[in-house]
């Protein structure tokens, strides 16, 4: 039996990964590799917590991955070695699961540099054992590999079967049950394939005489590519020394994640055709309509909310101020492993200026408000700096169900909105007034058919089946 966690070099872990994936495929003499860092870079708000780059000349596949930022993890050095037109990178998200730099990737099967395959994901797979079953069978060893990790084996399977790494991932993709953006190099074609449903974000573009595939379009712009459109939920583009060629694997059920446009996606980027700066003030023009606050001063929680917040004052004839400075080299605080450290974290994060506060009435916008952490804590700051009055107002719908599909939410129990009604937030986190856009209020900003969005955080109707898990979800209040 061959032992896969040994071949890899990886220990147990936990799953739910939720990150950035940038790829260029160019011409020949390109250095796809630096410019694959630029694009990691513009990504970095998709995932902190490592970085991998691989890149290939057509002969040979070397990656460099470590934990760290992406300006932390490469050298000079590094981009030398890493030679070659073509290169898959990824940047990881944070789980609760420790940090760990065997989580990094570009999923490699070797250490050292002669792998045949290598793979990044961004997604989550709820339900793998069929990967891990489907592989004992072959005679391998899969303990402790997450589903990056198994997606990974079973592609290079039917790899050393087919020969062919389109075949490879054609055989492999009925078998892999969730959410899931692949990246997929062999020494000379990149594969980029998007689940049926296109839960997380993918889009293609053109750069030079090649290729370039990113989570969001705003990394094709910083590379100077031009975007050309979303992947296709199930489609799988190949891009090889023959062009790109393009196939569906299945039907398309579009179901976008509708987190993206609340919180997660850049405000430069595209998803579905929609910038998502115009959606977050949309948001907040509809909020604006739902609860016109009179008089007092509009201050977003940064950055994620800011353009809400402008949608929301600008309508309401109100001040808008930068009240919050954020610390931006200081990772999510979401993350933090305990409560302590999260609630110190926000005050780490945040400051706010006295002046713009002190004997107002203060009208905060966050995005979203998921433990209630950042929302209590801010108050209390408000408050200690002279605030009269505290209206916290979210951009969202309250968040209620745990997100199954790479975004690494809490557990339900731990997601304020799934126990405690409004008033009860309310009073928890000790504001003056609490408002959440409704979530008729959402769609409308967004402008996308509520059928084509995953609404699982807010609905807990979840697109793609999460197996036992479903069992301990609780439906105990209304979508407001
Ligand atoms: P909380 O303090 O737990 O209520 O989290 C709410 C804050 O976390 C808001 O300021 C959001 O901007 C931010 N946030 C929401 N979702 C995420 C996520 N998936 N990862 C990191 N931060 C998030």
């Amino acid at each position: 039996m061959i032992d896969l966690t040994e071949v890899s070099g990886l220990s147990d872990r936990k799953i739910g990964e939720k990150c950035g994936l940038f790829g260029i495929y160019g011409r020949k003499g390109l250095q796809a590799a630096r410019l694959t860092y630029f694009g990691l870079y513009t990504l970095q708000h998709r995932g902190q917590e490592s970085s991998g780059i691989s890149a290939s000349d057509g002969k040979n596949i070397r990656t460099h991955k470590a934990l760290g930022l992406v300006t932390q993890v490469y050298s000079e050095q590094n981009f030398k070695d890493l030679k070659g037109h073509m290169s898959i990178g990824h940047n990881r998200y944070s789980t609760s699961g420790g940090t760990h730099d065997s989580h990094s990737q570009p999923v490699t099967s070797r250490r050292g540099n002669d792998d045949m395959l290598v793979l990044a994901h961004n997604g989550n797979l709820p339900m793998h054992d069929n990967l891990s079953k489907f592989l004992q069978e072959k005679g391998f060893y899969t303990g402790g590999l997450n589903d990056s990790e198994l997606m990974h084996y079973v592609i290079r399977y039917f790899f050393v079967k087919t020969g062919s790494l389109e075949e490879a991932v054609k055989e492999a993709f009925p078998m892999f049950v969730g959410a899931f953006c692949l990246l997929v190099m062999s020494k000379d074609k990149i594969v980029a394939v998007r689940d049926s449903f296109g839960i997380r974000p993918l889009a293609l573009g053109k750069l030079g005489g090649g290729y370039v595939v990113s989570s969001e379009t705003c990394a094709i712009d910083t590379v100077d590519g031009r975007f050309i459109r979303d992947i296709k939920p199930g489609e799988m583009i190949v891009i090889s020394p023959k062009g790109l060629k393009s196939q569906q694997l299945a039907k398309p059920i579009p179901k976008l994640d509708i987190f993206e446009f609340v919180y997660f996606a850049r405000p430069d980027s595209f998803l579905l055709g929609k910038r998502v700066y115009d959606v977050r003030r949309n948001m907040g023009i509809e909020l604006a309509n739902e609860n016109p606050i009179k008089g007092g001063v509009v201050i977003p929680v940064p950055d994620s909310s800011i353009p809400a917040a402008i949608g929301y004052a600008y309508t309401l004839g109100l001040p808008l101020e930068f009240g919050l400075t954020k610390n931006r080299y200081i990772g999510r605080t979401f993350i933090m492993p305990d409560q302590h450290l999260r609630g110190m974290g926000v005050e780490m994060k945040l400051n706010p200026i006295k002046e713009v506060i002190k004997g107002k009435k203060v009208v905060i916008i966050d995005d979203s408000i998921v433990r209630g952490t950042t929302s209590k804590k801010l108050v209390a700051m408000l408050r200690r700096n002279g605030a009269k009055e505290v209206h916290i107002i979210s951009s969202s719908p309250p968040v209620r169900f745990p997100d199954f599909y790479g975004i690494d939410t809490p557990s339900q129990k731990d997601l304020i909105g799934s126990h405690k009604s409004v008033s009860e937030i309310k009073k928890f986190i000790g504001a003056n007034s609490l408002y959440y856009l409704s979530y008729k209020g959402l769609l409308k900003a967004i402008g996308i058919p509520e059928a084509d969005l995953c609404t699982a955080c807010f609905t807990g109707d979840y697109p793609i089946d999460i197996g036992r898990r479903k069992k301990k979800i609780k439906y105990s209040y209304q979508v407001l």
